[in-house]
């Protein structure tokens, strides 16, 4: 922790997005790149040892691209409860030397891992996000390159600022904090849909001189996988970040059982990190310090239009919003809410312009759309399709179906409802799936209030309207509905240093993934009092 110097880190900037235009350098980059891996099949080993050697157990499952599932493109390997205890171990035995580390050092692991996604495996992580979670080659760039190396580079920053953070000193006395690692392991448990999120969770706390048990999804190995190496490339001490695989339950029941558990940094669904939640609390007692809770979890991102709004702009962010990435971003907009007045032609356009959108594999680069992550989303979803074609209310604009045939794919699908609680309008689909309630112009207070209470999450939501003592009202009535408010703009695209992220409620801890509140969860400050020339008598001069 001691430093020779107190080092100024560079100032970061948000990762330019590149464009992917065809004959462009980077369109040539990333097809070299996606065929290279298409034709490897990548053996993915856990990380659990303290020297660093990957372990292959033997024990494997499959890892295959969403949009076609015959194409393997590599096999990962399982832990049982003997890795998973092995690689507890490891990271709590490595604690004391990371923590040792000085701030700088750590700091330049990261930031060079950002410069190797940003330059020479930008490729390469590009290429693992599309084949292995179905992204396009722009949701691929906007979140494995730039959010990640964003995230990378703005959390040194962030972090730069909680140590500035000093108290003051009367005469006499220094006071000081430092910014100490939690006691114990943080178990990251990510999400398959965000490669710069999976990256996130064990990389932040490292940052603080924690060490890290990290579990990334089953359903997106293949980038997890290349983002570990690329920390290992960076120069990440083995033991830092233990690397594991297995079963989800199993994993979480035995770290959450250890009692050096300082922290749990999670992103997923709303179920799972209750259970969680739950299981903490009942080891309590056992555990050496509190465990520090940092939880993002569902949305029913909402799109509420008032009859001020702009027609041609909702009906734009409803498109990107609903569809991009097949729907399957905590930000995705959900449910929609569009004033009589306007709907007819929203209804139209949006009609017109989703029969536009190409669905398919994403290395055909026409494709606006690829397919889900893998059967079991395919069936949730297609459910809720098939809820809505047995009425309940609902009636289907467009799409409404999908095919599994060759990948799991989704039709874009746009539902109008009658009733604004029906499932599809208050439940989490995470699919292509878009619902619009239409309401009568005049009851636009009574429809501030359904928003506010259709749904138990509270992510994010967009309100389009001109009218600023509507928009003045419904920042009000709307203050807890949204951790991230939009105005006249989509509810996803949150970019690191900009717009902070997370939710309340159901959503999450609302820790803003990517800021220093988020950072400070992870340190647990000492204050140092020092004392230049102490007194020599106890007696207060009143006494006398
Ligand atoms: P998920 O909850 O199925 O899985 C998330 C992680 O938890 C995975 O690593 C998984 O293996 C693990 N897991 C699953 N079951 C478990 C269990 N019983 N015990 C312990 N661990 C378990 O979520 P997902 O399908 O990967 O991601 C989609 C969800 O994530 C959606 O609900 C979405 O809203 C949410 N999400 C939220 C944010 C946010 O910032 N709020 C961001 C991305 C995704």
């Amino acid at each position: 922790m001691s430093s020779l110097s107190a080092p100024r880190v560079p100032v970061p900037k948000n990762e330019p997005i590149l464009g992917f235009a065809p004959g462009s350098a980077e369109r040539k980059m990333l097809e070299a790149a996606l065929a290279k891996m298409a034709g490897e099949q990548a053996d993915i080993p856990l990380y659990i040892e303290p020297d660093g050697r990957p372990t292959r157990t033997g024990t494997l499952i499959d890892v295959r691209a969403p949009h076609d599932h015959a194409q393997l493109l590599g096999r990962a390997h399982r832990g049982g409860e003997a890795e998973i205890a092995r690689a507890i171990e490891t990271a709590v035995a490595a604690q004391r030397a990371w923590a040792l580390v000085p701030f700088e050092e750590r700091a330049a692991i990261f930031l060079r891992a950002a410069d190797l996604i940003a330059g020479r495996d930008r490729g390469r992580i590009l290429a693992a996000t599309m084949h292995g979670q179905s992204k396009t080659a722009h949701q691929a760039e906007i979140d494995a390159a730039c959010e990640l190396a964003d995230f990378l580079r703005f959390n040194v920053h962030f972090a730069e600022r909680i140590l500035a953070e000093q108290p003051i000193s009367d005469p006499g006395v220094w006071n000081r904090v430092e910014a100490r690692p939690l006691e114990g392991f943080v178990y990251a448990v990510s999400p398959f849909n965000f490669t710069a999120i999976a990256g996130n969770l064990p990389t932040a706390p490292a940052l603080f001189g924690n060490t890290v048990v990290w579990k990334p999804a089953d359903n997106a190995m293949l980038s997890a996988h290349h983002v570990m190496e690329i920390l290992r490339e960076a120069g990440l001490p083995p033991g830092v970040i233990t690397f594991v695989s297995g079963d989800p339950v199993i994993v979480s029941r035995l770290a959450l059982a250890h009692r050096m558990l300082a922290g749990i940094h999670f992103t997923g669904s709303t179920a799972v990190f209750q259970q969680l939640w739950k299981q903490v609390a009942d080891n309590l007692p056992n555990y050496k310090t509190y465990p520090r809770l940092v939880g993002e979890t569902g949305g029913k991102d909402f799109v509420l239009a008032h009859a001020s709004a702009d027609p041609a702009a909702l009906v734009t962010a409803i498109v990107r919003g609903g569809y991009e990435f097949q729907g399957q971003k905590c930000s995705a907009a959900s449910r929609v809410y569009v004033p009589r007045s306007m709907w007819a032609r929203v209804r139209d356009e949006l009609v017109a312009e989703i029969a536009k959108i190409k669905v398919g594999p994403v290395t055909d680069f026409a494709n606006f759309m690829g397919a889900v992550i893998d059967k079991k989303a395919f069936d949730r979803i297609s459910g809720y399709q098939r809820h809505a074609k047995e009425g309940h209310g609902h009636t289907i604009l467009a799409g409404g179906g999908g095919s599994a045939e060759r990948g799991w794919f989704i039709e874009p699908t746009l539902v109008e409802s009658t009733d604004p609680k029906s499932r599809l309008m208050s439940e989490e689909i995470f699919g292509p799936v878009v619902t619009a309630f239409v309401y009568e112009d005049a009851r636009w207070d009574e429809v501030l209030r359904l928003v506010d209470e259709t749904s138990p999450y509270a992510l994010t939501g967009a309100v389009f309207c001109r009218d600023v003592a509507a928009l003045v009202g419904a920042k009000a009535e709307l203050l807890h509905a949204a951790g991230n408010f939009y105005v006249n703009d989509k509810p996803t695209g949150a970019v690191v240093g900009q717009q902070p992220f997370g939710g309340g409620r159901a959503s999450g801890t609302n820790d803003k993934a990517g800021s220093l509140w988020n950072l400070s969860r992870w340190t647990s400050p000492r204050t140092i009092k020092e004392t230049f020339v102490p007194p020599r008598d106890w007696r207060y001069p009143f006494l006398g």
